[in-house]
């Protein structure tokens, strides 16, 4: 028989399970439970609708066997089983695999990150067992396999003789030491509570054979009697009723069915009547899943009809900026053979797909007023969703959206909504302002800030690079404009100022004249700036595309070959020394006057965050001035 090698991130994983210290070693029948469970649910799905199956409801069962003599502990199912290319697929590699990949051995240093992060299932089995063996028979095969290892040297698979379809795990269990006693996994009444603590809920009996002792009258031991009985309660979870459950059973559902280690940062366990008739039992997990924003991820929600899961994941119950929330819908409502391509056009889905957006909803609004220190993790894990939620609907979703932003400012530390700014707008402040910038610090120190905060009015601070465009879908809140710091027409001037800076750029027509012919096309228009304060110079933009747009959209590898252009000013501060140097050296020195020109753009670039054209001439000017 041929010895298989792991995948290599398999064998990574494998290994740290063997080598656990992890403390919950407990929860591998947890994962091995559920494993079978979700087989049978497949099984028992095929059943309703293929008479070839030829098994009732009552009849599937999940059976754990303890052998104290073999020292092997036997975790049974009939559900739907696998075939050898599957035995291969699944227990020969970890399904997000590569993921594993990106992590270095530093990081891989928590085990009980590894064990969360990455749902690993199966593969837990190792954390308690020398040797896993696991034989299957699939539905509509005649063949039955049996996979074998004993850790990260490999495994076999070889044809095996098993008559009924369904799977069986079995475990040799490790040998006790001083610290762990794998034992006690072989005990009765260890496995029932186990079973009790996170598999009660299981939908299908979970049975092992339980052991009583007889006395006679005076009290002495006689025979043992022994019998198989169900020791779970089998009523789902969310059929239950919320007052009789606790945070933990929460918790303890959403870790086994969804493989997250880390508790959840908020569940919501609805029954909803009416238009549509369901009960849902949603999670929004408390750390953002590793490839929450790569196009591997997939969302959806579990779809259960009448307590029958019908898909895994179905896409259309939740909308792409509510992609984090993880759970399950079970309805009534819904028939059974209902396909893939005809769920996206069922009434019924939409209907519910539509409330179950609105309580989710609700569910964050809540969190916001109530546990504001809550939700600010929360937006930090997956906030950025719902910006691109309003950016890519074209605003058809603002509304459902747009309460749910929170961005720094210059008010305080804190994030701020958009609805708390407005509260704070000064009497007559018509606009929203913003700043963007790669970080706050920077944002700062931009010189069209300044004046803006100078006159007593809040920055909104853009730091990722969707904030802009979501903005301009968004156009306004409460009525209010928002509004750009480095936009042309920011208005901030008293009527006076105004009188004032006309007669300035009257007089100094000709200079900006020159100036401008020295940039080109590089700059629409140089002009007398009215948002500077000690800052010389700065850029401003014209027209519905910002500068900071047009850096994100010329970034795009897809955009490479054609680049957008912001149309931008050169603005310069009247009241700054080098005004009245550039008015001199337009009297006295035009090739010195171009070459400042050169220069105080490139300054306003470099500022911008904008890389200069070039940046040899810069500093070959600079130099020229130095010497
Ligand atoms: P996960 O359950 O998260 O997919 P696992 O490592 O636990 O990851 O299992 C990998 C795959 O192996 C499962 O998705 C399933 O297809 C298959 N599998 C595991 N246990 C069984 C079983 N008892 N019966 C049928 N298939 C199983």
């Amino acid at each position: 028989m041929e010895q298989k090698q792991f995948k290599a991130e398999s064998k990574r994983l494998l290994d740290i399970m063997i080598n656990s210290i992890y403390t919950h070693k407990e929860i591998f029948l947890r994962e091995l439970i559920s494993n079978a469970s979700d087989a049978i649910d497949k099984l028992y799905f095929k059943s309703l609708t293929d008479e070839s199956v030829g098994m009732k409801r009552d009849d599937f069962e999940i059976l754990i066997e303890a052998d104290k003599d073999k020292n092997t502990l036997t975790i049974r199912d009939n559900g739907i089983g696998m075939t050898e290319e599957e035995l291969e697929n699944n227990l020969g590699t970890i399904a997000q695999s590569g993921s594993l990949a990106f992590k270095t051995d530093n990081e891989l240093g928590d085990e009980s990150q590894i064990i969360g992060q990455f749902g690993v299932g199966f593969y837990s089995a190792f954390m308690v067992a020398k040797e896993v063996t696991v034989r299957t028979k699939a539905f509509g095969s005649d063949k039955a396999y049996e996979w074998k290892s004993a850790g990260v040297d490999g495994y076999t698979i070889d044809e095996c003789d098993k008559q009924d379809v369904g799977t069986e795990i079995i475990l040799t269990l490790k040998d006790d030491t001083d610290d762990e006693k794998y034992s006690k996994y072989l005990d009765q009444y260890q496995i029932q509570s186990l079973v009790k603590k996170y598999s009660d809920y299981i939908r299908f009996p979970i049975k092992t054979e339980v052991e009583h002792q007889h006395y006679d009258d005076d009290g002495n031991p006689t025979e043992v009697h022994r019998e198989i009985k169900t020791i779970n309660s089998m009523v789902p979870l969310w059929k239950k009723n919320k007052s009789e459950l606790t945070d933990d059973d929460y918790n303890s559902f959403y870790a086994d069915k969804f493989g997250d280690f880390y508790p959840p940062a908020a569940h919501i366990h609805t029954h909803n009547e009416g238009a549509a008739t369901y009960d849902a039992l949603l999670f929004i997990p408390s750390k953002t899943p590793f490839d929450y924003y790569s196009k591997d991820f997939e969302k959806g929600l579990q779809l259960y009809s009448s307590g029958v899961m019908i898909m895994e994941k179905c896409e259309d119950l939740l909308p792409d900026y509510f992609s984090f929330v993880r759970g399950l819908v079970d309805s009534e409502d819904l028939s059974l053979n209902i396909s893939r391509e005809l769920l996206q056009h069922d009434r019924q889905v939409k209907l519910i797909a539509k409330t179950l957006e609105k309580t989710i909803k609700n569910e964050l609004t809540k969190m916001l007023k109530n546990d504001r220190e809550k939700y600010e993790e929360f937006y930090s894990n997956f906030g950025l969703q719902f910006k691109f939620g309003i950016y890519q609907s074209f605003g058809a979703n603002r509304d459902i959206l747009k309460d749910l932003l929170l961005f720094h400012s210059s008010f305080s530390d804190k994030k701020t909504t958009l609805e708390e700014y407005v509260s704070r707008m000064k009497e007559g402040q018509e606009n929203i302002f913003y700043a963007c910038g790669d970080s706050i610090a920077r944002i700062e120190k931009l010189p069209q800030t300044e004046l803006v905060k100078d006159k007593g009015y809040e920055i909104l601070y853009f730091t990722d690079e969707v904030d802009e465009f979501a903005i301009k879908v968004l156009i306004d809140y409460d009525g209010k404009k928002f509004k750009s710091v480095s936009d042309s027409d920011l208005d901030l001037e008293t009527k006076e100022e105004k009188e004032e800076s006309k007669k300035q750029t009257e007089s100094c027509k000709d200079m900006f004249g020159f100036m401008k012919d020295v940039l080109g096309d590089k700059v629409k228009e140089v002009r007398l700036s009215s948002r500077l304060k000690s800052a010389p110079v700065c850029l401003s933009s014209n027209g519905a595309l910002s500068m900071d747009m047009e850096k994100v959209l010329n970034a795009m590898p897809q955009n490479a070959d054609k680049q957008v252009k912001a149309e931008k000013a050169l603005e310069l501060n009247g009241s700054h020394p080098i005004f009245e140097k550039l008015k001199a050296l337009y009297e006295s020195d035009k090739d010195m006057l171009t070459k400042y020109t050169k220069l105080l753009y490139s300054q306003a670039l470099l500022i911008e965050g904008i890389s200069i054209e070039d940046p040899v001439e810069l500093s070959n000017m600079i130099c020229d001035l130095m010497v």
